[in-house]
């Protein structure tokens, strides 16, 4: 297996540049604000808690997503790995993450983290917000949403980091360019030079 996680702030790319890596590498993508926002539309219990959450632009409680989560690994006993994208979002995330993983005797093997700059972030989330429809998309939720990235999500870094798994990359080029670098540390992993 090869299990890769696409980190970054909110408004980095992770979402588009991860239906790239999944079609390119055949990994079964999971995305947590997808699976989120797909349970909010079915007005499922899990959905009406988790709406309360996320139009505030607060991060959803981690036994939430981390139940979420491992029902979605159970779901593909045969994929080839996975590409986890907005989780996980918390230390706890992490370390239930890897849990799960050793559970079925497999790990992460590479994190990939989407550096842009901050005035890039904001410029491309009230871009989006102007036509996404998405409930959390305005400025006042954007700005929370950025203190949760700096208070919770961006010490997962640092403890990847520790770990010697991670690998940063600059998410301020086009599209294409972006790919190009992620998929270049991507098969540094894949075909390690012997
Ligand atoms: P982004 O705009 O950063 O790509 P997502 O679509 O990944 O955002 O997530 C949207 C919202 O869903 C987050 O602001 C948060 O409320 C919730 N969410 C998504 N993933 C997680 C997670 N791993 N832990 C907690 N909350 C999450």
């Amino acid at each position: 297996m090869f299990n890769l996680v696409l980190f970054g702030p909110p408004g980095s790319g992770k979402g588009t540049q991860s239906i790239n890596i999944t079609q390119s590498y055949g990994l079964q993508h999971i995305s947590t604000g997808d699976l989120l926002r797909s349970e909010v539309s079915g007005q499922t219990p899990l959905g009406i808690e988790a709406k309360k959450y996320m139009d505030q632009g607060l991060l959803v409680p981690d036994e939430v997503v981390i139940g979420m989560i491992s029902s979605l690994i159970d779901q593909h006993p045969d994929a080839r790995g996975f590409n986890f994208d907005g989780f996980p979002r918390t230390r706890a995330q992490a370390e239930a993450l890897d849990a799960l993983l050793q559970f079925k005797q497999t790990q992460i093997h590479l994190v990939l983290s989407l550096e842009v700059p901050q005035e890039e972030l904001t410029r491309r989330m009230l871009g989006r917000a102007a036509t996404s429809g998405r409930s959390d998309d305005n400025a006042e939720v954007i700005a929370r949403r950025i203190v949760e990235y700096k208070e919770k999500t961006f010490p997962v870094a640092q403890y990847y980091d520790e770990q010697g798994k991670l690998a940063v990359i600059k998410g301020d080029l086009s599209i294409d360019d972006t790919f190009h670098a992620l998929s270049k540390e991507i098969d540094r992993h894949l075909l390690p030079v012997s």
